[in-house]
C-alpha cells in the first residue's frame, strides 16, 4: 500500500513575478483604514508579509495599537449613530452591497494574485473559491437587507378596562462590531462577517490575520470606492494578542465575530463577558469522514481526498478523520494515497501548481510536529510525511494509517494536509468513533444505503452533515459548530439572529 511518489511532483519551481497592478499594491505604505480614511498607526510599528511560497518578506503592513482600536470604534460609533448610514432605508444598504460585489468582480485577477501570493494558495482557487465566493456573498448577503422582519402577536395580559395592546417585534442592528478573521480564506472570511452585518445596519472594524492582511486592504479601497459613508468598515491591521484583543476588550464594541483556533475562541470569550458582549465563534474542527461498506469506492476517493487536500488542508471543516469499514479500507486508503502523491505541489502564481505552501514557517513546523508526533507514536506514514526541498513552506500531502484514538494526530486539530485512516467493523460503533472529539463542526458519509445514512445522520454530533459529498459550504446554509467548535450559525436568515437584537414594543391603545 505504500505509493511512491514520482519524483517531479515535489521539484518546486520559482514563483512567478507579481503582476504590475499587485507589484505596485504591494508598494502603498502600511496604513490603516480609519473613518474613511488612510492612516498611519499610532505605534508606527510594521508587520511583514511573506510570501510562503518563497519565504521572502513582499510588503509590511501597519500594527495598529490600542490608540488606533480607540480611533476605529470610535469612527464605527459615530458612523452607527449618526450620518447618512444611521439613517439609509434597506434597499439603500442593499444597492451598496451590490456595488461592492460588481467591484470584487471587476478586480477578481488582481484580488485573486494577491490571496496568492499572501496565503500561498493557487491563483485558480483563490479566483475561483474565494474572490467568486466573496462576490456571490455580499450579493447573497444584499437581499437580506430589504427582508429583515419582526412580527405582531395577540397579548394576553389584562389591562386597565378598556385598553387594548398592539404588540410586535422588530430587529434592530446589534452595533459595532469587530470581526477578527483567520488566514486560511482571508478574503471570503472578510466577507462571510462584513455581509451580514452591512445588510443589518451595523458597522465594523475588520481585524485580518497577521499573516494575511493584503485582500481586507484591498477590499477596504473597494469599500470606499462602492460609497460606503466614513466609518461603516474600518480595517485594522495587527497582531491577535494585541490589536485583536483591544479589540475584544473595548467598551465601544457590542459584538465580537470570530473565525479561529478554538483556544483563541476560548480567550476571546472569556475577555468579551466582561463587558457582555455579544459573541459568535466559528472554531476548530475535526471533522470525520464515515464510508460505509456500499459506498462507491471511486467517488469516495475523489471526495475523501479533497475532503482533507483542499486548501492545502487549511480548512476548518476539513476532511481529517477518515473511518472506512473494513470491507473497503484498503481499497480506500490505497486511492487517497495514490491521489495524494500525484498532487504537483509548487508555488500559488505558477498554473501547474494544484497544491501551494502552507500559510507561514510556524504551520509548516507545526504539522511537521504533528506527523513526527503521529510516527512515534505508531502511526504508518502511507503517503507524503515530509517537507520537499525548498524554502517555501510546503507540506506533502499525507496520510496515515496504523492510528489510534488516543493519539496526537486524532484527537487534536493539525489544519494542514493530513489524513489520519481508521477502519471500523460494526455500523453500530461508527457514530460514537466520529463523535470521539471535542470538536463538532461538520462530518460526511459516504453512502447510498438511504437508510443507514438517515439512522447515522440524527446520531452526529456536528453542525453540517454532507452526504456523498464533503466541504459544499453555501450562503443559504447555516455554517457553525456543536461542541467547541462554537456557537453561532453563519449564513442564511440564521445570521440575522448574529447581527441583530430582537425588540418586542408593547402598545396600550
Ligand atoms: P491560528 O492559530 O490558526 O493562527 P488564530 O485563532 O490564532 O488562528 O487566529 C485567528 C485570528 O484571531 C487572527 O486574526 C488573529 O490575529 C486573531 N487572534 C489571535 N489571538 C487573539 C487574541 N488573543 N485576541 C483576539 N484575536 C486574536
Amino acid at each position: 500500500m505504500n505509493a511512491s511518489p514520482a519524483l517531479t511532483q515535489y521539484q518546486i519551481p520559482l514563483q512567478p513575478d507579481p503582476s504590475a497592478a499587485v507589484a505596485k499594491f504591494l508598494k502603498r505604505p502600511p496604513r490603516l483604514f480609519i473613518g474613511g480614511e488612510w492612516v498611519e498607526s499610532k505605534s508606527r510599528e510594521r508587520i511583514s508579509v511573506v510570501d510562503p511560497a518563497t519565504g521572502r518578506e513582499i510588503a509590511s503592513v501597519a500594527d495598529a495599537n490600542e490608540a488606533d482600536v480607540d480611533r476605529a470604534v470610535a469612527a464605527a460609533r459615530k458612523a452607527f449613530e449618526s450620518g447618512p448610514w444611521a439613517d439609509m432605508l434597506p434597499a439603500d444598504r442593499q444597492a451598496l452591497l451590490w456595488k461592492l460585489s460588481d467591484l470584487v468582480e471587476k478586480n477578481m485577477d488582481e484580488l485573486a494574485e494577491l490571496e496568492s501570493i499572501d496565503n500561498g494558495k493557487t491563483k485558480f482557487m483563490a479566483t475561483v473559491v474565494d474572490v467568486a465566493g466573496t462576490r456571490d456573498y455580499f450579493r447573497y448577503m444584499a437581499g437580506w437587507a430589504t427582508r429583515i422582519e419582526g412580527s405582531t402577536f395577540a397579548t394576553s395580559i389584562h389591562g386597565p378596562p378598556g385598553v387594548k395592546f398592539h404588540t410586535y417585534t422588530q430587529r434592530e442592528p446589534v452595533g459595532v462590531v469587530a470581526q477578527i478573521v483567520p488566514w486560511n480564506f482571508p478574503l471570503a472570511m472578510a466577507a462571510w462577517k462584513l455581509g451580514p452585518a452591512l445588510a443589518t445596519g451595523c458597522t465594523c472594524i475588520l481585524k485580518p490575520a497577521e499573516q494575511t492582511p493584503l485582500t481586507a486592504l484591498r477590499l477596504a479601497e473597494l469599500i470606499a470606492e462602492a460609497g460606503f459613508p466614513p466609518g461603516v468598515v474600518n480595517v485594522l491591521t495587527g497582531l491577535g494578542e494585541t490589536t485583536g484583543a483591544a479589540l475584544v476588550a473595548h467598551p465601544g464594541v457590542d459584538k465580537v465575530a470570530f473565525t479561529g483556533s478554538t483556544p483563541v475562541g476560548k480567550l476571546i470569550n472569556k475577555s468579551a463577558t466582561d463587558t457582555l458582549k455579544r459573541v459568535s465563534l466559528e472554531l476548530g474542527g475535526k471533522s470525520p469522514v464515515i464510508v460505509l461498506p456500499d459506498a462507491d469506492i471511486d467517488s469516495v476517493i475523489g471526495g475523501a481526498a479533497n475532503a482533507i487536500f483542499f486548501n492545502a488542508g487549511q480548512v476548518c471543516c476539513a476532511g481529517t478523520r477518515l473511518f472506512a469499514h473494513k470491507k473497503v479500507f484498503d481499497r480506500v486508503v490505497e486511492g487517497i494515497s495514490t491521489a495524494a502523491s500525484s498532487i504537483q505541489l509548487g508555488p500559488g502564481l505558477d498554473p501547474k501548481t494544484q497544491m501551494g505552501p502552507l500559510v507561514s514557517r510556524e504551520q509548516q513546523e507545526r504539522v511537521l510536529g504533528y506527523i513526527e508526533s503521529g510516527r512515534k507514536e505508531g502511526a504508518t506514514v502511507v503517503a507524503g510525511g515530509e517537507t520537499p526541498s525548498s524554502p517555501g513552506f510546503y507540506v506533502k500531502p499525507t496520510v496515515l494509517a496504523n492510528v489510534r484514538s488516543d493519539m496526537k494526530v486524532v484527537r487534536e486539530e493539525i489544519f494542514g494536509p493530513v489524513l489520519v485512516a481508521q477502519r471500523f467493523e460494526d455500523l453500530d460503533d461508527i457514530a460514537a468513533l466520529a463523535n470521539d472529539t471535542p470538536y463538532g463542526l461538520a462530518a460526511s458519509i459516504w453512502s447510498n444505503d438511504l437508510r443507514a445514512v438517515q439512522r447515522l445522520v440524527p446520531r452526529i454530533r456536528a453542525g453540517t452533515v454532507w452526504v456523498n459529498c464533503h466541504n459544499f459550504v453555501d450562503p443559504n446554509m447555516p455554517f457553525g459548530g456543536f461542541k467547541q467548535s462554537g456557537f453561532g450559525r453563519e449564513h442564511g436568515r440564521a445570521v440575522l439572529d448574529l447581527y441583530t437584537e430582537l425588540k418586542s414594543v408593547c402598545m396600550a391603545i
